[in-house]
């Protein structure tokens, strides 16, 4: 039977299991990405290892969250990162130099690699035939050290493409058509691939555009497979050396097929505030908009910023509505500004931000309140832009470049009927990329730092022991169903700025649930938590896991985990058990917890029941599901320690 490309790249990078999907497979993996939200620990964790030396193909360290310094922390954390770079033999890229996924995908991104990123969005690369997977900075850390990335084998769905895109359609309408279908969960276990005559009508930055927000239908990975534009590309990029042309087997089998007439795509857009709250521009036309942001991840670069320019070009924005240009690589902002696109756009009264997540993630360009603001980004969840009563729409630049001359909602094809020489912009690629001053993209053997430098913010990761003796003690808070990683760390700016600083960004934990909790938790000397279901759904944040074991929590017994948090448990050393209605309803907020069995034993030997004892009272069982790699993390006090034995055993 033939392979699917994301077979294939797997089969040459696999190190443990078989490509049967739902089974865990080992893999190699050659490029990692962090960016500076993540990255810090990401580092500090590589450093608690024992690394010397990053031991992938490359790895780059990226600065784009929060790139505007409100004190030292931030500045504090950039150093650092650059100091961690040099030491280790990573890229660094500085604070305003671009997006992670953009300033990757134009230097580094390789056609068939593998690349392991601690961002969500990490797939991008996926448009040039590069298998990306999102993951936590401790995965990435270990990465970095040689070791494999395990994860669940997922579905491989083919998507096929056909037909052509008509004018005024474009890439970001087709994943948005995705996201209308499938919804955010349609893509969750599974890698999409995107097959067919469509294909080879599709730029690359227009494939990466859709691989990007692939991440919005919970896809593990996307990816198109290489072909003639693929090496167009690469070689504008002047970096045709890497192209290797991949395609799946004609015989290769999919567990599904989605099928994409292009041709039948028109401008759409996503409401407030959910990715997958598709509907045609023209159902929402005549809505007031105050404010226009083209920028982001998805749709940042140089193509998707021009056709805005074009558009504008001798027109003016509506004097009441704002209209952002956040480019995504400071090589866009430069070519946009060397061939007089930026000043054509201020012209019509376009205000430029630096190449920056920034407004992205609620930092800078918050909406007036109970506003509405149409954005190019992938994500409109509520509160994100900064504000609570936010009214984020997601579509398309030219799309948003319509509402901004419009000043308000308006399908795109309506407004070239009115204005009569509004004229489609289209797609179009410069004849090569230049710019990028190597001042801002920092290579290993260029490094300028070859000591690590920490600021006073900036502190150790704090190592568990092995798991040994008697598990439990106070349960010293009780949760309702459905507890996120928000709840447990908040991501406010006023707390996360303490990212690198575990002891400090600790005593915030589940502060928004019970404000003693953290004081508690370190008096107590230990404890467990008690939750109901779908405990930690939300982010991969590994904070929620790092602090509860900062603060000595030993288990949490909770009626369901969500997936990515239980895997932050066992990397952390916390025992996730699993209990059932009944035995939650009983357990009360300051009862005394005991696991009975000799847990480290249990652990090790793969016992699945536990018997809990509360307040020498009454006694009921608890689960614990893992597999045999998880429960020996677990036994050795996470992930962290196991990994710096076998370091250590060589
Ligand atoms: Fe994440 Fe937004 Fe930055 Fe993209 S632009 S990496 S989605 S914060």
């Amino acid at each position: 039977m033939g392979q699917t490309l994301t077979e294939k790249i797997l089969d040459d990078h696999l190190v443990e299991g078989e490509l049967t999907p739902g089974e865990e497979i080992g893999i190699e993996i050659d490029q990692v990405l962090t960016q500076d939200t993540t990255g810090t620990l990401v580092w500090l964790q590589f450093e608690a290892l024992g690394l010397e030396e990053v031991q992938t193909e490359l790895a780059a360290q990226y600065c784009d969250h929060q790139t505007y310094q409100f004190d030292f922390k931030n500045t504090d954390d950039h150093r650092f990162l650059r100091s961690a770079a040099g030491t280790f033999g990573a890229h660094f890229s500085r604070p305003g130099n671009g997006i992670c996924h953009n300033v990757h995908k134009e230097n580094f991104a390789e056609p068939g690699k593998t690349m392991l990123g601690s961002d969500s969005h990490t797939p991008t690369p996926g448009g040039l035939g590069e298998l990306a997977i999102g993951s936590g900075g401790l995965d990435v850390a270990v990465a970095m050290g040689g070791g494999a990335y395990y994860i669940e084998m997922p579905e491989v769905v083919n998507v096929r493409l056909e037909g052509e895109l008509p004018e005024w359609a474009t890439a970001k309408d087709v994943i948005l058509e995705l996201l209308r279908r499938l919804s955010v969960k349609g893509g969750v276990g599974k890698v999409l691939e995107y097959t067919g005559p469509g294909v080879e009508t599709l730029t690359v930055p227009e494939r990466t555009t859709i691989t990007n927000m692939g991440t919005e239908l919970g896809a593990t990975s996307s990816i198109f497979p290489t072909d003639e534009n693929t090496k167009d590309y690469l070689s504008r990029l002047d970096r045709e050396d890497v192209y290797e042309e991949l395609q799946p087997d004609d015989d290769a089998e999919y567990s599904d097929e989605i099928v994409v007439d292009l041709s039948e795509i028109e401008p759409l857009i996503a409401e407030p505030s959910m990715p997958d709250n598709v509907v045609p521009v023209g159902e929402v036309a005549g809505t007031d908009v105050e404010q226009v942001i083209i920028g982001s991840c998805t749709n940042g670069a140089y193509e998707d910023i021009l056709p805005g320019a074009k558009m504008l070009e001798g027109r003016n924005t509506d004097k009441k509505t704002e209209m952002i240009v956040a480019p995504g690589s400071k090589q866009a902002s430069e070519m946009l500004a060397r061939q007089g696109w930026t000043a054509e756009m201020m012209a019509a009264g376009v205000n430029f931000s630096e190449a920056t997540c920034g407004a992205c993630i609620g930092i800078g360009h918050v909406p007036a309140s109970d506003s509405v603001s149409l954005r190019t980004f992938n994500r409109n969840f509520e509160g994100r832009s900064g504000i609570e009563d936010d009214n984020v729409y997601l579509c398309s630049p030219e799309v948003a470049t319509a509402a901004a001359i419009k000043g308000e909602i308006v399908d795109p094809r309506d407004l070239a009927d009115e204005l009569g020489d509004l004229e489609a912009p289209g797609l179009e690629m410069p004849d090569e990329y230049t710019g990028n001053s190597e001042s801002d993209l920092i290579a290993p053997d260029e490094a300028v730092d070859d000591d690590l430098i920490k600021g006073p913010n900036i502190g150790d990761v704090p190592l568990k022991d092995p798991l040994e003796g008697e598990v439990g003690g106070e349960a010293l808070l009780k949760m309702e169903d459905n507890i996120t990683t928000d709840h447990i760390i908040p991501a406010t700016q006023d707390i996360l700025m303490y990212r690198s600083n575990v002891p400090k960004l600790s005593e915030f934990t589940l502060s928004r649930v019970d404000d003693t909790f953290a004081e508690r938790a370190l008096e107590s000397d230990g404890g467990v938590l008690v939750a109901g279901e779908n405990y930690g759904q939300g982010s991969s944040r590994e904070h929620a896991a790092l602090c509860p074991m900062y603060l000595g929590i030993e288990s949490v017994l909770a009626q369901s985990f969500a997936r990515i948090h239980k895997a932050n448990l066992f990397n952390f050393g916390i025992v996730p058990l699993e209990i059932d209605e009944d035995t939650y309803d009983k357990i009360e907020q300051g009862d005394d917890v005991d696991i009975v069995d000799d847990v480290a034993e249990a652990v090790r030997s793969g016992q699945e029941e536990f018997t809990i004892r509360v307040n020498d009272d009454w006694e009921a069982s608890a689960s614990l599901d893992a597999s045999e790699r998880e429960r020996e993390i677990l036994a050795a006090g996470g992930k962290l320690p196991h990994t710096k034995k076998q370091h250590e055993e060589g």
